[in-house]
């Protein structure tokens, strides 16, 4: 696929995830949250979670913002959606490493978050991209128990 062809195709996948964002709304039985403000650009996202036995069961936002920043936060929210947070905290590094080279993750379950590795060209974006991110990494730090102690 030509890059051209490559990039239609990743517009595509971001706008489909901008107009129909999966997970947006709010959680009745939420076990943690975080609220992310990228002020550059103002983007806004409130993150809610249900942890149980420290499994993502449940998750959903709310927000306003910029096509990538509500679009990236649709996709984190689909990939971390019934993993556990291990999974997701390696979700969050791949994102900021992929951030940083712009080349696709390895990560299985990626593929459409890969749709945004253009966005490493442009240092300024990069912010609305990784809010959703940085959110879910604010909402569960501290909130995983323990199991073998
Ligand atoms: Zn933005």
């Amino acid at each position: 696929m030509s890059g051209t062809l490559l990039d239609e195709l990743y517009k595509e996948i971001i706008l489909d995830h901008y107009r129909q964002p999966r997970n947006k709304g709010e959680l009745v039985n939420s076990t943690c949250s975080a609220n992310g403000a990228n002020p550059l650009c103002g983007d806004e996202i409130q993150l809610q979670v249900t942890l149980v036995d420290n499994v993502i069961e449940q998750i959903a936002f709310t927000g306003a913002g910029c096509s990538i920043s509500q679009a990236a936060s649709s996709m984190m929210t689909e990939f971390v959606q019934g993993r556990p947070i291990s999974e997701a905290l390696v979700g969050v590094l791949s994102f900021q490493e992929m951030m940083t080279s712009g080349v696709p993750s390895e990560v299985d379950g990626f593929d459409d978050i890969d749709a945004l590795m253009g966005v490493a060209k442009f240092p300024a974006r990069v912010k609305c991209a990784s809010l959703s991110w940085k959110t879910l990494e604010q909402a569960l730090d501290g909130n995983s128990t323990a199991t073998t102690e």
